[in-house]
This record gives structure tokens, sequence and C-alpha cells, in this order.
């Protein structure tokens, strides 16, 4: 008997040797979602002053999942002003080794509710459960373990230095990796003694919401953390608060660039962490078949919504016809679909605000000249999905080679020496991330020398650690997140002796 007769064949997939896989879909009921959120303040959920609320939905099926709180100018400031009195009464004088046991126990609860806050990472998100279960909540908890570690030894993060806190930090987060950069926020923050008002994103903010009901099961002191959910107008509360010493955030350029303005004009330090248009550099020296995998994954990882992913690859002249049919034929493998399913590979595109900018940034790069290229995969027939894309013969000039696409889409450009590649990795007005492949290690470190970026890759991409700090040059913006390097921002530091 053929494997086509034991499996049928997924439309559009090749016969053959091709093999479908069965649903694997995992189950939603170890979640419970309430019908209506409050804002978490000073340890409670509370209503909103304005009474407002938005529906959060699924972008898989479109399904409303629940109503949450949209937090107004006195919300923040009341959030703001529960931030305040925890610093200065509980917070703030805590010892380190003490407040890093709360780190630790947030951690360990992370990891005890893993399935819980992974399935519900996806089913608001519409990111493939195999990458919340096995990246995104993982590397949440590693980030409170790791800062939990440094609590008590900030001292040794900066010799030669008195640190102190700055006091209440103001975070704003998107909706690509809501726990992922919820925890990249919170836990240096916390490590170093500040308090925290963190807004989520108002399309993924219920694992945020689950995380406050965690704070509250560790009994971490009320208004040490504070969770204003809402969309952009709460965040600009947030941003323009006087109550704030610290702003950090993630999202988008334009949004980043706003906040950079008032916080300036406020002497408020901020941390920007914004967009990116990664050049993903293959050498014909490269070892292929690992570089098709690493491109895959640098471009079709979350969908794409990833702000260091490898949208724009590089590929040398002499091999690129083959390693781009190679890709194709890698692409034409992956499993698009159902997000709870586990062996989805591109899950739902977030919003339909998003997917309506893919789709007009595709259809700009088919007319500007590009040649397109998307498997014959099914959609789901609900939901928000966009077929995992490649264009090739992109130019320069392309709008889909400049912009940030933030979706499944890899441009592909050619260069013939290391010099044009590195001109063309640069010619971008981001600076956060590229990757090299290439079996010359003397030319992995000559490119690295050269890339405008933050993070350079060789013969691998998107690899996280909580040791290893993240961040971008130019309009992908400043200061670093992870690492030592990630607590000086939350840290004011004069020499030793210097402060009465
Ligand atoms: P995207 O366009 O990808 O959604 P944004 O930068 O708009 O990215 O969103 C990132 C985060 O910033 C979200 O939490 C969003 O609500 C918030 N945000 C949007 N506009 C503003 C603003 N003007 N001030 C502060 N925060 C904002």
């Amino acid at each position: 008997m053929a494997n086509d007769d034991i499996h049928p064949v997924a439309k559009g997939q090749s016969r053959g040797f091709s093999l479908d896989y069965a649903p694997a879909p995992e189950s939603a009921s170890v979640v419970s979602i309430a019908d209506e959120y409050g804002l978490f303040i000073d340890g409670e959920f509370a209503e909103p002053e304005s009474g407002e609320l938005f529906a959060t939905v699924s972008p898989a099926t479109e399904e409303r999942l629940s109503m949450v709180a949209s937090g107004g100018v006195g919300d923040v400031d009341r959030a703001v002003g529960a931030a305040r009195r925890a610093y200065d009464g509980v917070w703030g004088p805590m010892p380190g080794r003490e407040r890093a046991k709360y780190l630790f126990r947030i951690a360990r609860q992370l990891q005890e509710r893993a399935r819980e806050f992974a399935v519900l990472e996806t089913l608001d998100g519409g990111k493939p459960i195999k990458e919340s279960r096995d990246v995104d909540i993982p590397l949440a908890a590693a980030h409170f373990f790791y800062y939990a570690g440094w609590a008590d030894k900030l001292e040794y993060a900066f010799p030669g230095r008195d640190v102190a806190p700055r006091g209440v930090a103001g975070q704003i987060i998107p909706w690509n990796f809501p726990m992922m950069m919820l925890a990249w926020k919170v836990a240096p923050a916390l490590a170093a003694g500040n308090t925290v008002v963190l807004k989520p994103a108002e399309t993924t903010p219920l694992t945020a919401l689950l995380f406050a009901r965690l704070l509250q099961d560790v009994g971490l002191p009320p208004g040490v953390v504070n969770i204003v959910t809402g969309a952009g107008p709460t965040g600009e509360a947030l941003v323009d608060h006087p109550g704030v010493d610290k702003l950090a955030f993630t999202g988008s350029t334009a949004v980043g660039k706003r906040i950079q303005k008032v916080a300036l004009a406020r002497g408020v330090p901020v941390t920007l962490e914004l967009g990116g248009k990664a050049a993903h550099i293959v050498f014909e020296d490269a070892a292929i078949d690992q570089a098709v995998e690493g491109v895959i994954n640098g471009i079709y990882f979350n969908q794409g919504h990833v702000c260091c992913a490898g949208s724009r690859l590089l590929v040398q002249e002499s091999i690129a016809e083959s390693f781009v049919d190679r890709l194709k034929r890698r692409l034409a493998t992956v499993r698009v679909g159902d997000p709870l399913d586990k062996n989805t590979d591109v899950g739902a595109i977030n919003s339909s605000r998003q997917l309506a900018r893919i789709t007009e940034l595709v259809e700009v790069g088919v007319a500007e000249g590009a040649e397109l290229y998307q498997p014959d995969c099914g959609l789901p027939d609900r939901g928000f999905f966009f077929r995992p894309t490649i264009l090739s013969h992109v130019e320069q000039t392309h709008r889909i080679a400049r912009e940030e696409v933030f979706g499944p889409v890899l441009s592909v450009l050619t260069f013939r020496t290391p010099e044009e590649a590195v001109a063309k990795a640069n010619n971008t007005p981001y600076g956060l991330s590229a990757g090299i492949w290439t079996e010359k290690g003397s030319k992995i470190l000559w490119m690295a020398d050269r890339l405008d970026a933050g993070i350079v890759w060789a013969n691998t991409y998107n690899q996280f650690d909580p040791a290893s700090p993240f961040g971008g040059y130019k309009e992908s913006g400043f200061g670093r997140e992870g690492g030592m390097h990630g607590l000086a921002p939350y840290l004011s530091a004069a020499p030793t002796g210097g402060r009465s």
C-alpha cells in the first residue's frame, strides 16, 4: 500500500514521500478565561474609572476571548501612586536577598504553570503552541531566575559604583512575545529594586493578567507590579505621568520616537527596543542545508512577528538560484494553521490590522517587480492567516527591502563580495540584528566588526539567553535588555563614596 493511501496528502502538498500529520491539538481546557478583567492596581483587580472595556480575540478563530479594562489617565495615576507607595514603603528598602526570593518564586511558579501560560499565549496571540511552550514561557521563567540571581549582587555588577534603584518604572510592551517581553522588562526592574507599572499590548493582554494572579499567589507585596491594560492612549498616559522615574518601551519605531521626545523633555531615562530589518547573509562557502534551516527559522518563526527577524536574505550571487530553490522546497513543507496544533510551524497573524499591513506590503513588492513565491498550502477558513512568502529579485530601493513587514515575508537580494554584503546589510535605518553563514571564522569576525547591528548571529539565528544582552543601533533603539547590561537602565550609579 502506498503511503498516500494511509495518510491522505494535504491539499497542495506534493505526492510521493510526503507524510501528512494527524491533528495534534493541545487542549485549551487547562486555561480558564474570565468574561471580564479589571486593571491590576495595588495587588487587586480594579474597575477602570471610565468603565470602558475592549475585546481581546483569538486571531486563529476571530472569536472573542474576553473583555479587558481600558485604563485611562486616572487609572494610570492610581497605578503610579500604588507603585510609588510600594517603592517607598516596601520594595525600595527591602534587602536584595529578600527581593531575590520573590523573583525565584515567580520563576518557579512560571515553570509550574508553564502549560497554562503557553496555551493562553497561543490562544490570545496566535503563535504556534510549540513556540509558546518551548520558547516563550521557558525563556520568561529563565529571565526571572537569571535576574533573581543578581538582586543581592548589584555591587558586583557595577564595581566601584554605588548603585540605587530609579524608583517607579513605566514599561510598555508589544504583542509579539507578550510574556517574554514582560519578563525582559519586569525581572531586571524588580531585581534592581524598582517598582513597576506595565502596559501590555491591546491584542495580547491575557497572559499579563494571568501573571497578575500569579503575583497574588506568590504574595508579592501590593503595588510592586501594577498592570494597566489598554491601547495607545493608555500607554501615552503612562509616558506622560510625572511620577514615572524610568521608561522602557518595546514596539514600533514611530511610537518609540514619540516616547523619546517626551522622555527627553522631562529628563526621564528611557530605553527603546524598536523595529528591525535584519540582513541574513549567506556566503557560497556556508553549510547550505543548515543555512536553509537558519533562514527559514530566521523569518518564519512566530509568523515573522519578530523585531530581529532575518527579513532580508542577502545570498551570494554564485549560489543564489540554487539556494532560493532549496528555500522554496523547504517552505513547501512548513505547516500553516491552527496554532494550538503541536505540529503547526506558522500560526495566525496577530490581528486583522497586521494582516492588512502584510498583505499591502507584499502587493507593493510585487508591483515594484519582486517575484512572489508562496507554497500552495491550505489556510483555515476563519482567522487571520497569511501564506509564508518569498519575494525574490528584490532591489534595495523596493519598499519591501526597506520597511519592516513584521510578517512571514522574506525578501531576497544578492551580493558578490563581502564588502558589498556589508554595504547592503547596513543600508537601512535599522540596526538590530544580523546573521552570517560561512565556514570561515575570519570572515565572520570581519563581517561582524562592520555590521551596524546590536546582535550578530553566526551560523545560527534567533538564539536568546537571559545572560546575553539584546538591543539595537540607529532606529532600532538604544539600551540593552538581558545580561548584566540589562540591569544598568534600572539603576543610577555614582562613584563609590560620591553619594551623600
Ligand atoms: P504595533 O504597531 O506593532 O502594534 P506599537 O508601537 O503601536 O506597535 O505598539 C507597541 C506598544 O505600544 C503597545 O502596547 C501599544 O499599545 C503601545 N502604544 C501605542 N501607541 C502608543 C503611544 N502613543 N504611547 C505609548 N504607547 C503606545
